[in-house]
């Protein structure tokens, strides 16, 4: 397997050459030994933070608040994630950092606002 991928974990944003498989890989372009654990990551089990808006109600001039998940959350239940949260529907106030799904999917990794409304 012949991959190229971009290593998100810094601004430089290296195009990694990817080839091998997890037990075999091989990594090459990256600027440091960030890239090669990203790529390793990336293999065998991609993960990423979301961030999303869930609708609230009772807030003059808002209608959605901002959230994300406190971890990077396997790739396979992002849809999923994002499918349930666009169903909810907060009342304010919501203070910032409450939790309004916790470990979910038996992932260990939560949903909290990222502000107050
Ligand atoms: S390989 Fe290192 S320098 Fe390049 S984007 Fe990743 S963390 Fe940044």
């Amino acid at each position: 397997m012949n991959r190229e991928i971009i290593c998100i974990s810094c601004p430089m944003g290296c195009h990694l050459q990817v080839s091998g498989d997890k037990d075999t890989l091989e990594v090459t372009g990256n600027k440091c030994r960030r890239g090669i654990i990203y790529a390793r990551e990336e293999i065998s089990s991609p993960r990423r933070v979301v961030t999303a808006t869930v609708a609230v109600t009772g807030a003059e001039g808002i209608s959605r608040i901002p959230v994300k998940t406190t971890a990077a959350l396997p790739k396979a239940h992002i849809a999923s994630l994002l499918n349930h949260l666009y169903t909810l529907r907060l009342s304010s106030p919501v203070p910032m950092g409450e939790v309004i799904l916790s470990d979910y999917e038996k992932t260990g990794i939560s949903v909290v606002t990222t502000r107050s409304v």
